[in-house]
């Protein structure tokens, strides 16, 4: 997939999902920006080793949450690269607990990067696009935002509402060249799931029928073919890929 010329946004792409799909979308071409919430040298870290691959790659030490900073850095963007064709809402962050236990400041957390992240990012990239009368969106959800999960109130409530936003948003600006589309990945193998305790992981191995955990790869893979040409009649869709625990 060629993305030659096209310019991209993957929020929250140090590491993980994010930085995997930031270095596909590169590998085919696209000048690449991201952020995150890490340290000036750990998003040069990333940045570095983006450029090592031969990308034009740039970084920001930006919270999704922070509206006036989404607003800059989107301006910086386009100032520097003269559009923006991609943007990846991927930035994510969990806060487990039981309902009944819940802080409200971790509620609040989730919803806030998960959610009101993916409304301020979209809400400064938009109005680009809708002048070049293009754009790809990509909502990075959740199976669980299907499913539901003990433990996840706040996460699966965010992920849930992205499809939403997904659905109403794609019917908004289609006629504009603009398509919007969400994935729900399963167990995908970072550090948000490395974090679980070994008899979690296992429990939820159990119910992948390929008893194998996603990498990051497989979903930047996805990301890819959603944000290309190819993928130009397909907008509103949860493509979801989880290695078989849930078949829609
Ligand atoms: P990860 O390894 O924890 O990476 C998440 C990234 O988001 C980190 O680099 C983190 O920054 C960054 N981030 C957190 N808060 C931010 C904020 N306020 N502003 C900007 N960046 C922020 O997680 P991942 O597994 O790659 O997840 C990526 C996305 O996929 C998330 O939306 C997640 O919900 C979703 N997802 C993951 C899985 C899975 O199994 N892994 C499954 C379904 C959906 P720091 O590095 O500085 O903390």
């Amino acid at each position: 997939m060629s993305f030659s010329g096209k310019v991209a946004l993957v929020t929250g792409a140090r590491r993980g999902i994010g930085f995997a799909i930031a270095r596909t979308l590169g590998m085919g071409g696209a000048k690449v920006a991201i952020n995150d919430v890490a340290s000036p040298e750990e998003i040069e870290e990333a940045v570095s080793a983006l450029k090592r691959e031969g990308i034009e790659a740039w970084g920001y030490v930006v919270d999704v949450t922070v509206r006036e900073k989404i607003r800059e850095m989107v301006e910086d963007i386009v100032a520097r690269w003269s559009r923006i064709d991609i943007l990846v809402n991927n930035a994510g962050i969990t806060r487990d607990a039981l309902f009944v236990r819940m802080k409200d400041e971790d509620w609040k957390a989730v919803l806030d990067v998960c959610l009101q992240g993916t409304y301020n990012c979209t809400k400064e990239v938009l109005r680009y696009m809708m002048k070049q009368r293009y754009g790809r969106i990509i909502n990075i959800s959740s199976v669980v935002g299907v499913t539901g999960n003990a433990g996840q109130t706040n996460y699966a409530t965010a992920k849930a509402a992205l499809l939403g936003f997904t659905k109403s948003l794609a019917r908004e600006v289609a006629p504009l060249g603009i398509t919007v589309n969400a994935i729900a990945p399963g167990f995908i193998d970072t550090e948000m799931t490395r974090k679980l305790p070994p008899d979690v992981r296992e429990m939820w191995l159990q119910q992948v029928p390929m008893r194998r955990w996603g990498d990051p790869e497989e979903v930047a893979q996805l990301v890819a073919f959603l944000a290309s040409q190819a993928a130009g009649y397909i907008t509103g869709q949860t493509i979801h890929i989880n290695g078989g625990l849930f078949m829609a």
